[in-house]
């Protein structure tokens, strides 16, 4: 594929800085992720995002990346709040598509035998798919104290618990959104799909916890074998994504001039500082906070489910937000990197010194990893380590890791966010057949799948993914996220 990569040491490889790069790039995979990941436009479009203006020591791409809308997904890349830029395609269209995990007081004993009827009424109750509406049906007001206050407008409304909200990135609020940014074309997509989780690749999973790897910090979390977990998937619908095209559109039109100075269009980025740069940041802020109350209704949801299906009320059943954490998302936040004389960015091999930075840091289909004692922590776990939720695959495991104390220094505090694709869509359709993948998994492993179209069955087949296995042990073994407790389906719905 074109793109040199030298080995800097176990599970780290290094694409070095020629030509128009401001600092190198690296991967971070084992030798078999590593293969899989040069496969498509990964590498190319890695060594590509170095070349944005202002980012800091280097490009970096986790063990699940693979190609995406001109940033990998799966990519990190950390850009200066002065003198360097925002990129709209290296956060991605599904802005604040994130996970949470719940936990529950309820072993797998108690829910076999009630698979069918538990599938069944959460298909029934969660809004997914294309078309059809939300959880709330927001009018104007509505919609603009959603996106202003997140996860504490859902509080006042008797959707959320004070709990929830401490246990949630940034407490389920980020103070920058600005709802003037959004246009009404993505409040209009919007405002009718609060609570909802979309299609294709959203789900949401009961899950049993099959294994424990750290148990202080899994009693930490609340987390021990055989419990009940419920994984919730999904991201801020179509004002997230409208947000994502008219700013790309905008800053396509307006800044030209550095558009022609990078290699790919797909990159398109607004100078920091720049009236484009400050209103993609405060419309993307509200998107966040949007897909926060998103996950938050349907969890509310989801607790009602359970009170039904099991006659009893969902604080008896200790129902509990575990965390609800971003994969796709830009934040300012500062990190030590190298500088020049003037105290910018510089590469590597050109910095005079280390200095803290506030920077823009890209995170595109890649998770905050943040260790013990880093104040950004909710106070729950700001002496353990930031959870973080890892889903596989319908048919695999998923895992909850926690943020490792080399992710600053390695990946700006950031690890993986799933298994990642290997294969597109369409050959996904070509290679299996929803019904036979739901019957196979019903009988050869107990999981009930549900979803609106058999075609969103194939493209998700467990087979499309990459080993979360893998993934899961190349952040383990980098000390960037550490391997807590592994968990695997029992009910799944798709949109
Ligand atoms: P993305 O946000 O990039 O679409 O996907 C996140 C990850 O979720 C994927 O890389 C994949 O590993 C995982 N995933 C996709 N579908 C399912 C599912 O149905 N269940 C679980 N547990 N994980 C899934
Ligand atoms: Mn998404
Ligand atoms: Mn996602």
């Amino acid at each position: 594929n074109g793109v040199r990569l030298e080995r800097v040491r176990e599970h780290v490889w290094e694409i070095p800085r020629e030509g128009g790069m401001n600092v190198p790039a690296r991967v971070l995979a084992s030798e078999a992720l590593l293969e899989q990941i040069g496969d498509d436009k990964t590498l190319q479009q890695l060594r590509n995002a170095t070349h944005l203006p202002g980012i800091a020591d280097r490009a970096i791409c986790m063990p699940d990346g693979h190609q995406g809308y001109g940033f990998p997904v799966g990519g990190v890349g950390a850009t200066d709040v002065e003198t360097g830029c925002i990129s709209p395609g290296a956060i991605g269209y599904d802005i604040n598509c994130g996970v949470r995990m719940m936990r529950t007081n309820l072993t797998y004993d108690d829910v076999v035998g009630h698979e069918e009827e538990l599938v069944d009424a959460l298909f029934a109750n969660v809004p997914s798919g294309l078309g059809g509406g939300g959880i709330v049906e927001s009018d104007r007001d509505t919609l603009e104290s959603i996106l202003n206050r997140g996860v504490d407008w859902a509080l006042e409304h008797g959707y959320a618990v004070e709990d929830d909200l401490a246990h949630c990135e940034d407490e389920g609020m980020r103070p920058d959104a600005d709802p003037d940014a959004v246009s009404q074309k993505a409040k209009d997509r919007g405002k009718n799909q609060v609570g909802s989780l979309g299609s294709g690749n959203h789900f949401l999973e009961v899950q049993r916890v099959t294994d424990i790897f750290r148990p202080e910090v899994a009693t930490e979390f609340g987390l021990e074998a055989d419990q009940i977990v419920v994984l919730i998937h999904c991201g801020s619908r179509g004002l997230g994504h409208q947000i994502c095209t008219d700013y790309l559109r905008e800053i396509e039109r307006e800044h030209g001039d550095l558009l022609a100075e990078l290699p790919d269009k797909e990159l398109a980025a607004a100078p920091a500082g720049s009236q484009l740069a400050e209103e993609y940041y405060g419309a993307m802020c509200a998107a966040i906070n949007f897909a926060w109350v998103n996950r938050q209704l349907i969890m509310h949801r989801t607790r009602r489910v359970f009170e039904r299906v099991f006659e009893r009320d969902w604080e008896s059943m200790e129902m509990e937000l575990l965390y609800d954490v971003a994969h796709n998302i830009g934040k300012k936040e500062v990190h030590e990197v190298g500088v020049d004389a003037d105290g910018r960015p510089a590469a590597p091999d050109e910095a005079v010194d280390r200095a803290e930075r506030e920077l823009y840091v890209h995170r595109k289909g890649a998770t905050r990893a943040f260790p013990a004692g880093r104040p950004e922590l909710p106070a729950a776990y700001r002496d353990v380590g930031q959870p973080i939720i890892i889903p596989g695959s319908m048919g695999a495991g998923s895992y909850v890791l926690r943020g490792g104390e080399e992710s600053m220094a390695v990946s700006f505090g950031s690890t993986a966010h799933g298994a990642g694709r290997t294969m597109s869509r369409t050959q996904a359709k070509n290679e299996y057949w929803g019904e036979t993948v739901q019957e196979e998994l019903r009988d050869q492993e107990q999981i009930y799948v549900k979803a609106q179209s058999g075609a969103t069955v194939a493209e998700e087949a467990p087979g499309v993914y990459k080993s979360v296995d893998e993934v899961v042990r190349v952040s383990d073994e980098l000390g960037i996220g550490d391997k807590v407790a592994r968990t695997f389906p029992v009910c799944n719905i798709k949109g």
